[in-house]
Formats: structure tokens, sequence, C-alpha cells
């Protein structure tokens, strides 16, 4: 009996990874939210391309409920001001509460 060893290719590409600040986990930057600061302040970035420490969040409110405690501001090297986190809780307000299925234990 003949086996074939032949293994599909699989044609790594190098994609970026990022850490989420609220749950710590690795995972490719398109998934996520940045959050940069910039010279006028924190602010979300949706393009990616704002000049400034970011730090990135999925798209989950659980980890921007995390993030927003205190994680975000550490990551950011800065301190959140009202107005910036009501901001950001306004978008968080927009997110789903639940994990994707499948994904918790
Ligand atoms: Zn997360």
């Amino acid at each position: 009996m003949k086996v074939s060893k032949k293994k599909p290719v699989q044609r790594v590409k190098h994609v970026p990874q990022r850490t989420c600040v609220g749950c710590r986990e690795v995972l490719p930057k398109r998934t996520m939210i940045r959050i940069v600061r910039t010279a006028e302040g924190v602010r979300m970035d949706p393009t990616g391309k704002l000049a400034g420490r970011g730090a990135y969040l999925h798209d989950r409110r659980e980890c921007w409920e995390r993030g927003l405690k205190g994680a975000l501001a550490h990551a950011l090297k800065t301190t959140i001001r009202p107005d910036e986190r009501a901001m950001l809780e306004n978008f968080m307000n927009t997110l789903p509460q639940e994990a994707i299925i499948g994904e918790t234990l």
C-alpha cells in the first residue's frame, strides 16, 4: 500500500500580532481595535495609522471593561481623562456583551 506523504503546502504569511490589553490574548492586529495616545489626547484609531503610542483591544465589551479599569491607561502610559473615558465607554456600549460562541471554555 502506498501512503502519500505529500502535505498541503502552507504559505506562511507574516501577520502582525498584537496583544489585547484587556485579556492579554495575542491575535492578528486586524481583529483588534487600536487606541492611540496623540498630542491631543487618547482617541480611537479605526485606520490604525495615527502616530502615537498605541494599545489594542478586542471588539468585545469584556475586554474594554477590563482595559478601562486601568490596563489601557497603563499600556498608553497616560491617564485617561473623564471625557476620553466617556468616549471609550460610549463605543464599548455598542459592542456585544458576550464573547463569540465557542471561544470560551
Ligand atoms: Zn481581549
